[in-house]
Parts: structure tokens; C-alpha cells; sequence
């Protein structure tokens, strides 16, 4: 069972800066002091894993194991349910090495062309690492659907071709603290914070 309390350092193990925020953000009610894995000049380690919890345990331990502090990692990505739940793992690779979400949102396009089912889940999982010791892993998921053109300036990735169900608006044209109702990375964040209460 991991212990991790106020004022304890943890490093974010992250180089997304989109997603920093969003982590930063939902560790702030815990009072743990974050830092960023840039910041410690952190390498980032190959994503070899084929499923998400196998990549944010690789990436929550190797930055455990160098730093020697508790460190907390998300892999995260968009499962298309026309896709067979692709690009899933794959899902940074879509906006290739310049992490270029145009062409990512012109590729669902080409691949969805002429399919009706525009239906996708977006799914985080969390995993907290500590040095020497465990992981525990944590998963959330929000279902909506895939729209284009994309819509709205908020958010990073693909929040403006993401519409969680029962919305009229993309994460794109959602407030931060909006998008966190909704989100997967926020409900993968309360099934921590309820692991961590138990502690
Ligand atoms: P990872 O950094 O290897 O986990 O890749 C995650 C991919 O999914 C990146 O392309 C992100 O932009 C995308 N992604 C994950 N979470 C979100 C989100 O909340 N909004 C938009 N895109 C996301």
C-alpha cells in the first residue's frame, strides 16, 4: 500500500505538458509538492508496452528508480470503437514525431471515412511508483463521440475532435475545471485519491 502525504515530493513523470498541468492541477487538494521530470532533466523512457498500464508502469518506475522519490506516470490514449480500439497505445504516434495533431485529426478522418460508428473512449491509467518498492495502477475512462471539424482552443491532443457524451462541446471548448467533470485522467485521479485516503 503506498503512503504519500502532505508535503512529500513526487515526481510527475511526464515530458507532456498538457497533461503536467492537468496533474498538477489534481494533486494540488493533496498538498504533495510536484516536479516535473524535465525539470530533473529526467530521460524519457521508450514506450515498449502494449497496453497502457505496462507504459505507466515503465515510465512511473524508471523515474522511481531515478530520482529516489515516489513518482506518478499516465499513458493515456483514444480508443476508436470502428478501429478495433486503435490507436489505443499508438495514439501519441498518430501526430508523429512533431507531435502534429492536424495530421493526427486528418488520419481518423481518413480512416473512419465512409463508417458511420464515430464512437471513441478516451482511457488514462496512473500508475504510482515507489523507489525500490510497488506500483499501483488506477484507470478512468470517458466514452464520446469523434467529430470534425475539430472545435474549440482549450485542452491539448485531441480535446477538439472529442465530445464526451451527453455534451454539445468538444474538451477543446471546455474550462479545465469543466473538462475535469468529465474526464478520464480526473476519474483515474479519484480511484488514487481513494487508494491514498486508505493508505
Ligand atoms: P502518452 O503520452 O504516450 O500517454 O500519449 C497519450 C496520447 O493521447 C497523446 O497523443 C495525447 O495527446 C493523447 N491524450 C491523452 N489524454 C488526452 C486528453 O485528455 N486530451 C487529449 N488528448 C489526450
Amino acid at each position: 500500500m503506498t503512503r504519500l502525504r502532505a508535503g512529500d515530493r513526487l515526481v510527475v513523470a511526464s515530458h507532456n505538458p498538457g497533461k503536467v498541468r492537468e496533474i498538477v492541477d489534481l494533486l494540488a487538494p493533496l498538498g504533495v509538492v510536484p516536479v516535473g521530470a524535465s525539470e530533473l532533466g529526467l530521460a524519457q523512457p521508450a514506450e515498449t508496452g502494449d497496453t497502457f498500464a505496462a507504459n505507466a508502469t515503465l515510465k512511473a518506475r524508471a523515474a522511481a528508480d531515478a530520482t529516489g522519490l515516489p513518482a506518478l506516470a499516465d499513458d493515456s490514449g483514444l480508443m476508436i470503437a470502428a478501429l478495433g480500439g486503435q490507436p489505443g497505445v499508438h495514439t501519441a504516434r498518430w501526430a508523429g514525431p512533431a507531435r502534429d495533431y492536424a495530421a493526427a485529426f486528418a488520419r481518423i478522418e481518413r480512416e473512419l471515412a465512409g463508417r458511420a460508428d464515430r464512437r471513441a473512449r478516451f482511457v488514462a491509467t496512473l500508475a504510482l511508483a515507489l523507489p525500490g518498492g510497488g506500483v499501483d495502477l488506477f484507470e478512468g475512462t470517458v466514452d464520446g463521440v469523434l467529430v470534425s471539424p475539430p472545435r474549440g482552443a482549450n485542452g491539448f491532443g485531441y480535446d477538439p475532435v472529442f465530445e464526451p457524451d451527453g455534451e454539445g462541446r468538444t474538451f477543446a471548448e471546455m474550462a479545465p475545471e469543466e473538462k475535469r467533470r468529465f474526464n478520464h485522467r480526473a476519474r483515474a485521479f479519484a480511484k488514487l485519491v481513494a487508494h491514498l485516503g486508505r493508505a
